[in-house]
């Protein structure tokens, strides 16, 4: 490790609380320094020792293409010289919501943010403010940003009302959460008869990501649907990552499951700073200007964001077919990992599900945010430095989602798994 590249972190600390912009980064979960990165290309990203990793993070999700795909980069070099952000309405928002709308038909009327956080955010106030009912419910390992009403962790029991889940967030606004299990069809229903008529919203992932990824049981969220229907709650499908990750569109259109609301974020802004809610048209328009529910955003709409949103969902939108190459790539790494982890004899629960996937170190099966907290974290954190040192840039914590890209090779799915053998040889 040359000096400049171990010094970056320490410098960074000095400034910087924790050394980073997202808690997540700074490794706390895994041990050691967060390696800083450099640049990255397709399905590379390259630290500042110059070291060359397969990236499965992607930034977290949005880089369906890879990373730096040219005719992104190209469009939004070409933007930038004509001017970053103006406070005005530009043509390329009312482009963007009407593919938006095109791909989701639930989302009739779609408003642009600048974040997931600010997009589930107003979902929520938007929810309140058109039933006029102050409760909401989530799930248990469900994430939604970070805004005070969805930053809640559940009480012990099985459907609680929400405590904080940071200092900072006051316990009268926490107790206006539900907190219920994820795919617990049983207790979503107790608390729907217990509390329907209080509650505004419901939000879920339709696949859940943030607690490493699980998918949806069958009947979850149609259960979900006709209960919230019945009670007249708002349904908000947090779809930050799901959307256009396994379709050209959402998950809801690989269901018959169709929400209220719903929130994008990552992959329709091509790497660039963004969020979306949108739904249907007699909620949506309660939002400020048509309405009296106030949101807004300086850099919302940004034109460097639409342009590598649109330029990103004009080439997924040619990739129609593809998507199932870039599903069967993702279950071959998964399938032959899972086969070098059986022959060392180490207990892994693989959850793939389209191009996500998360190697929970258990013996399985994970269905919510209890069964994932099962997972041995140790075994998991040494198994993260052995495959970073041997090129494999995976996320810096066992309840994440690896994603894969367009960009990444059969080569590269060749070298992970030779990767991960060597790496199993020392675990
Ligand atoms: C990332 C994420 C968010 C928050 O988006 P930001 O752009 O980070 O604010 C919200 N919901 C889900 C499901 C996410 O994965």
């Amino acid at each position: 490790m040359s000096k400049t590249r171990s010094n970056y972190f320490p410098q960074a600390c000095k400034v910087i609380p924790g050394g980073v912009n997202s808690p997540v980064r700074a490794w706390k979960s895994v041990g050691g320094r967060p390696v800083f990165v450099s640049h990255a290309k397709g399905s590379k990203i390259f630290d500042v020792s110059g070291k060359e990793y397969i990236d499965y993070v992607l930034s977290w999700g949005p880089l369906i293409l890879g990373h730096a795909h040219s005719k992104v980069t190209a469009d939004v070099c070409n933007k930038a010289k004509k001017g970053t952000s103006f406070g005005a309405p530009t043509p390329a928002e009312t482009q963007m919501a009407k593919l938006i709308s095109e791909a989701i038909p639930s989302m009739e009327l779609i408003r642009m943010t600048s974040s997931g956080t600010e997009a589930t955010m107003t979902a929520i106030r938007l929810a309140r403010g058109f039933t006029g009912r102050d409760m909401i419910a989530k799930f248990d390992g469900c994430y939604h940003g970070h805004s005070d009403s969805l930053l809640i962790k559940a009480g012990s029991g099985v459907a609680t009302f929400g405590i904080p889940g940071s200092p900072g967030i006051p316990a009268d606004l926490a107790r206006l959460t539900l907190s219920l299990p994820y795919n617990d069809i049983d207790t979503l229903q107790k608390a729907i008869e217990t509390y329907g008529s209080r509650l505004a919203a419901i939000i879920v992932e339709p696949v859940a990501g943030n607690m490493g990824v699980v998918p949806p049981r069958n009947g979850f969220l149609d259960k979900l649907r006709k209960l919230t229907a019945q009670y007249s709650i708002v349904l908000i499908f947090d779809e930050v990552i799901t959307g256009f990750r396994f379709t050209f569109g959402g998950y809801q259109n690989l269901t018959e499951v169709k929400p209220d609301l719903t929130c994008l974020g990552k992959i329709i802004g091509g790497g660039l700073p963004v969020g979306a809610i949108g739904g249907r048209k007699e909620i949506m328009e309660k939002l400020a200007p048509t309405g009296d529910i106030y949101q807004a955003g300086t850099l919302s709409g940004n034109p460097l964001a639409m342009s590598a949103g649109l330029t990103t969902l004009n080439i997924l939108k040619t990739k129609k077919n593809s998507f199932l190459k870039l599903d069967e790539k993702t279950n071959r790494l998964c399938k032959e990992m899972q086969d070098l982890f059986s022959a060392k004899g180490i207990a892994v629960c693989i959850n793939c599900v389209y191009s996500m996937f998360t190697i929970f170190f258990q013996t399985g099966p994970v269905y919510d945010l209890d069964t994932a907290q099962k997972s041995d974290t140790m075994m998991f954190a040494r198994f993260f430095h052995g495959m970073l040192k041997n090129g494999i840039w995976l996320a810096p914590s066992q309840f994440e989602a690896g994603f894969l890209s367009f960009a990444h090779t059969q080569k590269d799915i060749d070298k992970t798994i030779d990767s991960c053998s060597k790496t199993l040889r020392n675990l």
